[in-house]
């Protein structure tokens, strides 16, 4: 910005960094950024403070300051293998050479063949039809028009619905938005403009403790008085992200997978948080040996380098759509930066990386670190709950987190993390050292002793 008033501008170097995201850094021109630019979820005129990334390596954020932060959340999910990774850089370098972005429409090329046949190799038993998107949201969106067009193709009438479970989280579109848990997702604020599916009462028997059929009755109970108008159930596999992180029993999905095969319902499952390992299987069907009909992946598909997701299906979906009449018979999506090269050639030597490492080793050490890690926080007046699963650490607090300050605490500590809601929590990349790792949690621990009781 060339018009920029330079009274604006300090030397960043020179701040302590204690009030980071006020103070305009030698690059970083943070008054714009306040100005002008909009963050997730955020407001243009109460903005939160923003710590100014100056590069990143391993499991460490460089800040503008000099400060290292190490990541426990891999970018949201998505940096399984660290930040820089020579192998993934070296993948980007070479699709450059060859070409960046080309169209899908009408052509193909090496990256996309070579990342579709690994995905259909690893999803869950029979799923290796391929549709690659540019975001989750859209996979997602990708996955419910396969449902209806499943249908549709048939000339069934009126299988339009959504049954899913509450406590969910689906993306930021509108029918990724519908299915969102319906008190703390999005609905209020756009009601009227977001379908209304069914909603089963969320599992609450958790992952690992002693199995109650009794769980499923609220799921059971809508697909049997909903099942003319259902097109599928949609759920995320054991583990709810972003709409509360939770883990449920492997017993709930077998059994949602039964309740779906017994009353002719698509099975839908959104691994966009869960894929690559990160509940301490490849995928988070695989603790129930579920084989969905649908299943959508994004966030760690590359490694955390570019947005890229995909959403697979199985032979008996992509035919019967194909088989539709007319128009019906193709399936209706086709975003413009569809499959690019360089976002596939990276995915597939993020997942030739993570299939040749010791991930499930890695994984499983993160599991108990995490667990010996965050325990101590079950003991502090201000804790609700602490659980794990895999590579992902929770800890619930009782009240509303002060997300800034706790943010500032922890960074105070050396370590980046973005509580939401009632929680702080972990995903850190599968590379982490056990030391790193102890620090983080330690800061977590802190940090948790620190708000409010
Ligand atoms: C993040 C996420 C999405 C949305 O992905 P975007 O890439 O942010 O659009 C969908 N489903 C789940 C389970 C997610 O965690």
């Amino acid at each position: 910005m060339s018009g920029a008033p330079s009274e604006g501008r300090h030397d960043f170097s020179r701040n302590s960094g204690r009030d980071i995201g006020q103070s305009p850094g030698q690059d970083f021109d943070l008054e714009f950024d306040r100005r002008h630019i909009w963050h997730p979820y955020a407001s243009m005129s109460a903005s939160a403070p923003v710590y100014p990334v100056a590069s990143a390596r391993g499991v460490r954020l460089k800040l503008a300051d000099g400060r290292e932060l190490i990541d426990g959340m891999a970018s949201w999910w998505s940096v399984i293998h660290g930040y820089n990774h020579p192998v993934l850089n070296r993948a980007a370098r070479q699709q450059l050479k060859r070409m960046a972005h080309v169209m899908f429409g009408g052509l193909t090329h090496q990256p996309a063949i070579r990342l579709a046949r690994r995905l259909a190799e690893l999803a869950p038993g029979g799923i290796d039809r391929v549709f690659f998107s540019d975001s989750g949201s859209v996979a997602v969106e990708v996955a419910i028009k396969m449902a209806l067009q499943y249908w549709r193709a048939q000339g069934v009438e009126g299988r339009s619905r959504l049954l899913t479970i509450g406590g969910g989280y689906y993306g930021d579109t509108f029918q990724a938005m519908s299915i969102c848990d319906p008190v703390a997702g999005m609905h209020q604020l756009f009601s009227g403009a977001v379908s209304e599916q069914l909603f089963a009462d969320r599992p609450c028997v958790r992952f690992g403790e002693s199995w109650e059929p009794s769980d499923l009755d609220s799921l059971k109970d809508l697909a049997a008085r909903h099942c003319g108008e259902i097109a599928a159930v949609i759920l995320e596999p054991i583990v709810q992200g972003a709409g509360g992180m939770r883990f449920y029993h492997a017993e709930y999905l077998k059994g949602v997978r039964d309740l779906c095969d017994q009353h002719g319902l698509l099975l839908i499952a959104d691994e966009i948080a869960t894929g690559f390992g990160r509940s301490g299987e490849l995928f988070a069907c695989d603790h129930a040996n579920v084989v969905p009909d649908i299943m959508c992946v994004g966030k760690a598909l590359t490694g955390g380098y570019l947005s890229l997701a995909a959403t697979l299906a199985r032979a008996h979906v992509a035919e019967t759509i194909s088989a539709g009449p007319g128009a019906a018979g193709v399936l209706m999506h086709g975003p413009t930066f569809m499959a690019n090269p360089l976002a596939c050639a990276i995915a597939a030597a993020s997942i030739d990386l993570l299939i040749e490492s010791p991930w499930r080793k890695r994984v499983a050490r993160i599991e108990r670190e995490l667990r010996a890690g965050l325990a101590p926080c079950a003991q502090l007046p201000q804790v609700a709950d602490v659980r794990v699963l895999g590579a992902i650490g929770v800890v619930e607090m009782r009240r509303p987190v002060d997300i800034g300050g706790t943010q500032r605490r922890l960074a105070d500590r050396g370590v980046w993390a973005r509580p939401f809601g009632k929680l702080i929590y972990l995903m850190p990349a599968y590379v982490m050292s056990s030391r790193d790792l102890r620090h983080v949690c330690a800061a977590v621990r802190e940090a948790a002793a620190l708000e409010p009781v």
